[in-house]
């Protein structure tokens, strides 16, 4: 090694010793005859001195040096005089004398501070990602990134798991996500699916006796990006035989409140794992991923709204929709200018408007002591005091909240309050930044009415097995069973979907079927599965949390792309390889491939 110590790793205890180290420039001083350089490696930083007077080549070279130089330097470990102490440095106590030193690699001014934890253009992070990650913020992500991983290894491996790696270039497997394809060079006219994800094949490893798998598993999607998409992502993948829904939901919640224990252990998880139906989630929070740090639930007012004279109330609810409202608690006071960045807000989740309901008074008064002057609102006036009262009390609200309050078609009700929702926990700063929420949503439906396509669509995917009790009604009434389908989410975020799976030919047809597939085409793209589960396949499920996602919330970053070392923009752009980009001809030509000019 060029080195003999990390510089991060030198104490007190060091004092005396002869070292070489060798890392970059992070910072240096020059104070009059003496130069400082933070030297920087892997493992940390320690302050080294070059005085003219030990050696004066090397106070030249040092001279030389400028930020992010790779240099490497031999001297002594001495005590920093009295005073001088870094404590915010964990080898603050000392600094290394310089005898010699030797530039191995020198650097051209950065486009961004390394050693200062400042705002940079994204672009500018992504073009030079080797830099943006030898700051601090990054570096520790992606070894926290590592920990995970590693915990997750070892958890599993204890419980009897193994890895096995399943095949990037294979067949597509529907996810619900566009394919990433694959030309094939050697059979003209064909095409690799890029895995959506490995769930074919772990099943088909439940059918070839594993029982217990896992994969460290790279999955891609060829959709719209959003903050915490990226176009290639890393699942924790598992499946396990002879296990029902609470084996796979324990087993999680093992491994994750284990996990935040310890590798996070400043952040409080909620134990046991919370748990919500669908509808529950769909009812109470307005999305199936809720954030649950906070409470701030939707509470329905159609009876009460019914009753009212208020037009835009009666209407929607003639037209057979829904009146619907959280409670912002303490917003009684805000301005035209407040409310109306809101209900702007609600436009742009469908809503054409957002009433809103101050009910003024000091906080803490009971609302029987209401009265209607203190209640201001467009709605006010076609409204009773009692009719108030009732709203009010039903979302849990007293003097000195406000009602926001949004009327219309049930599913767009529920969308925008939920973002509302959302939107005021941020603002009123309701979830606390250290605590994670995880919460199992069950009791999914099957199948879902989809009218751009006009036929059925899984929730999740169609290998998911509908509840025994309800197999019946997969021929009269699809739309009523409930599957054996699991998701775990946190902090509104969602981390996995999951599943006990279909394990008999005869049931895996009928659902393709109901699923709008012809039989050739079952056969075709599915035959491989049907024919295995002739053979002996064993009732099987599993689950597959997001690691960037997971890593993301222990990290505390808002955006996947903080925590992955090489990620593509919201437009699947590699700004540091600049992928995609053009091929030539000659490639074009030995894949059988010709560009469309439209
Ligand atoms: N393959 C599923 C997914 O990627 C997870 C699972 O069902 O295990 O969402």
């Amino acid at each position: 090694m060029l080195k003999t110590h990390s510089c991060g790793e030198l104490r007190p205890k060091d004092i005396g010793q002869t070292v070489t180290l060798a890392g970059w420039v992070h910072r240096r001083r020059d104070h009059g005859e003496l130069v400082f350089i933070d030297l920087r490696d892997s493992a940390g930083l320690v302050q080294v001195v070059f005085n003219p007077e030990v050696t004066r080549k090397g106070h030249e070279l040092a001279n030389q040096m400028r930020a992010e130089y790779v240099v490497q330097v031999t001297g002594e470990v001495a005590r920093r005089p009295p005073g001088t102490e870094n404590t915010k440095l964990a080898t603050g106590e000392v600094e290394v004398i310089a005898q010699g030193t030797q530039i191995l690699g020198p650097a051209k001014t950065p486009p961004f501070y390394i050693n200062e934890d400042v705002e940079v253009e994204e672009s500018l992070r992504l073009k030079y990602r080797y830099l943006d990650l030898r700051r601090e913020r990054l570096r520790d992500n992606i070894l926290l990134r590592h920990r995970v991983i590693k915990f997750m290894r070892d958890f599993l491996d204890a419980r009897g798991f193994i890895e096995i790696e399943t095949p990037i270039l294979i067949k597509s497997t529907p996810e619900g996500a566009r394919d990433y394809l694959v030309p094939s060079r050697i059979h003209s006219g064909k095409f690799y699916a890029l895995p959506q994800s490995p769930q074919q094949l772990k099943q088909l490893l439940m059918v070839a006796g594993f029982e217990r798998y896992f994969q460290i598993a790279r999955c891609f999607r060829d959709e719209d990006q959003r903050a915490d998409r990226q176009p290639e992502f890393t699942q924790l993948d598992l499946e396990m035989s002879f296990v029902d829904e609470e084996d796979i939901l324990n087993l999680l919640e093992e491994l994750l409140s284990s996990l935040v224990e310890a590798v996070a252990p400043h952040m409080r998880v909620i134990k046991p794992f919370l748990r919500l139906s669908y509808d529950e989630a769909m009812e109470r929070y307005g999305t199936d991923k809720p954030d649950l740090r906070f409470d701030l639930h939707i509470g329905d007012l159609t009876d009460i709204a019914a009753a009212s004279d208020f037009a835009v109330f009666r209407s929607a609810v003639g037209e057979g929709g829904k009146v619907k409202g959280i409670c912002a608690p303490g917003c009684a006071t805000y301005s035209r200018r407040q409310l109306d960045e809101l209900t702007e807000l609600a436009r742009t989740y469908g809503a054409p408007g957002l009433i809103t309901i101050a009910l003024g008074g000091d906080a803490g008064r009971s609302l029987e002591e209401l009265t209607l002057d203190e209640v201001k609102s467009v709605a006010a006036k076609f409204l009773t005091l009692e009719q108030v009262r009732e709203m009010a009390a039903r979302l849990g609200a007293g003097a000195g909240d406000l009602l926001l309050i949004a009327a219309g078609k049930p599913g767009m009700v529920d969308k925008v309050l939920g973002e509302l929702r959302l939107e005021m926990g941020h603002r009123l700063q309701l979830a606390d930044p250290n605590l994670l929420a995880f919460a199992f949503i069950v009791g999914y439906p099957l199948l879902e009415w989809s009218e751009g396509e006009g036929r059925w669509e899984p929730m999740h995917h169609p290998f998911t097995a509908p509840r025994d009790e309800d197999i019946s009604l997969l021929d009269t009434a699809p739309e009523r069973v409930r599957a054996r389908h699991y998701d775990i989410v946190c902090n509104g975020c969602e981390l996995s979907s999951g599943s006990i799976r279909i394990h008999s030919r005869q049931l895996q047809e009928k659902v393709f079927r109901l699923l709008g597939y012809g039989e050739e085409e079952i056969e075709e793209r599915f035959g491989h599965m049907l024919e295995a589960f002739e053979y002996g396949a064993p009732p099987h499920g599993g689950i597959a949390p997001g690691i960037d996602r997971i890593v993301m919330l222990l990290a505390g970053e808002e955006n996947i792309r903080e925590v992955i070392p090489f990620p593509k923009t919201q437009s699947a752009v590699d700004l540091l390889t600049n992928a995609p980009s053009a091929v030539s001809e000659e490639q074009l030509r030995e894949l059988h491939l010709k560009l469309r000019d439209e």
